[in-house]
């Protein structure tokens, strides 16, 4: 299996490249050369079969020579187990009605979908550091969710110091408390004064200097990590495998950075039966918009009750566009740079088409939101998260044919005043969560400035 950028698609990389840079220093990012095939009769074979072996299936695919098969069956089983993920079946499928399933993704360490690669992503780090002897820097950006599993992911990896920067204030006190009262010598946490897109792009201005890169022997965990969405296919072939890889299935994904819905469509290409994909937005709906219309363009980030959907720029998506502009580099660079300097950009008609071939997207504002999470609840006794709300809210306008799973990517317990204003009651709080919320806070707050952050991360490895 190899790899190349989407901006210089000459390059050739393995898994463990991809793993250790996360980002390509072109500033494109990694995709595989050519999509592996599932199995028809495998998948099949699959059916009585727990999470784990179906996830070794998919992800052995993508490792190539780089972990030996054995090693990554036993990292894999180290994973996706009940110690880690708080239920037998891992990623459980709920039945709301006839066609309508849910698929619960959010019963790791950190109660949010984001565990699922991040657990893996840790332990294919610290496997792959060890047998090299080196180090890494990680250095992430958090509307929410993220951080708190990537810290969950690495908190006991020798081999890993990690910052994660989230937008102060703006992220929810449960979300915060999960960073921040994590007491370990390698975790930083960096409450930045700005947005999440503030945070991102000091990140990213972080890896395209290739100076504090190497010096610092900088990694990323952000969604832009390639292993990160290759961990994320395993979850959409279980649920087909398990509702039966004959019948064709859509899914509908509460959508922000667009690595959980790609994951899906990387699925799609590697054969899965998959009908339609959509894409739930709250009112940050720059993609639901471009799906529309054809034009990416920015606005400013609104904050919702949907915190880890408030972003402008889906930074996955560039690997869509890849394949959108039938991989040819300079096509995509030139799409990327009108956006970074304008804005701005847009794609032919007969692209868009082909785009709304692929997916549909729905937006949901915040009366939308809570109005999903009454009626599911008053039909089925079911309680959503407001993330998950907005994606099962996307299914409800587009309308898929056929069986319909939607992903709910947080526990309700993670957003109580929403879901309270929503029902006149708080989900009950699981265990886990509540054990961080009396526990002291460890947080350095810094102003939204690239050398202040790179310094104290250089003066704290
Ligand atoms: C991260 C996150 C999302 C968005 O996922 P993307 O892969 O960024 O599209 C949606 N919901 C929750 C709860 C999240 O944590």
């Amino acid at each position: 299996m190899q790899y190349t950028s989407t901006r210089d698609n000459t390059l050739d990389l393995t898994f463990e490249d991809t793993l250790l840079s996360g980002m390509a220093s072109d500033g494109g990012l990694y995709i595989p050369k050519e999509w592996p095939q599932l199995q028809a009769a495998r998948l099949e074979s699959f059916k009585e079969k727990h999470y784990a072996n179906i996830a070794a299936y998919v992800i052995k695919q993508f490792c190539g020579e780089s972990i030996p098969e054995e090693d990554l069956a036993h990292i894999i089983k180290e994973t996706y187990n009940s110690h880690i993920f708080e239920h037998p079946d891992i990623a459980p499928l709920v039945q709301i009605d006839d066609e309508f399933w849910i698929m619960e993704l959010f019963h790791g360490p950190t109660l949010a979908f984001k565990d699922y690669a991040l657990q893996l992503l840790g332990r294919l780090f610290d496997y792959v550091l060890n047998k090299r002897g080196e180090k890494v820097t990680i250095v992430g950006a958090t509307s929410g969710d993220t951080g708190s599993a990537a810290i969950e992911a690495c908190r006991h990896c020798k081999n890993i110091n990690i910052f994660i920067l989230h937008p102060r204030g703006r992220t929810s006190e449960v979300q915060r408390k999960q960073m921040t009262t994590v007491n370990a010598p390698n975790v930083k946490n960096i409450a930045l004064e700005g947005t999440f897109d503030d945070c991102q792009a000091i990140v990213k201005a972080m890896f395209a200097d290739e100076k504090f890169r190497n010096d610092v022997n900088l990694s990323a965990v952000n969604s832009i990590n390639w292993a990160r969405i290759c961990a994320q296919i395993a979850y959409y072939v279980t649920a087909s495998v398990h509702l039966g890889p004959e019948t064709p299935l859509s899914f509908s994904v509460p959508t922000g950075n667009f690595g959980n819905v790609f994951a899906a469509h990387c699925a799609r290409n590697m054969g899965l039966n998959i009908n339609q994909l959509v894409i739930g937005t709250n009112r940050n709906d720059i993609l639901t918009r471009f799906f529309e219309t054809g034009e990416m363009k920015k606005s400013v980030v609104t904050q919702t009750i949907s915190p880890s959907m408030d972003i402008q720029i889906s930074s996955n998506f560039e690997r869509y566009l890849y394949e959108l502009m039938d991989k040819n580099t300079s096509d995509l660079s030139r799409l990327m740079a009108d956006f970074s300097k304008n804005g701005r950009m847009s794609v032919s008609d007969e692209k868009l088409k082909i785009a709304q071939s692929h997916f549909t997207a729905a937006r949901c504002d915040e009366a939308q939101t809570l109005q999903t999470i009454a009626d599911v609840y008053k039909n089925s006794g079911y309680i959503l998260d407001p993330h998950s709300a907005v994606g099962v809210h996307a299914a409800k306008t587009t309308k898929p044919d056929g069986r319909v799973v939607s992903l709910a990517c947080a526990h309700p317990a993670k957003f109580p005043d929403a879901v309270h204003k929503a029902i006149g009651k708080f989900p009950d709080m699981p265990e886990r969560l509540a054990a961080v919320m009396d526990k002291t806070e460890f947080v350095t707050p810094l102003s939204n400035d690239l050398n202040i952050t790179k310094n104290f991360v250089k003066s704290h490895i």
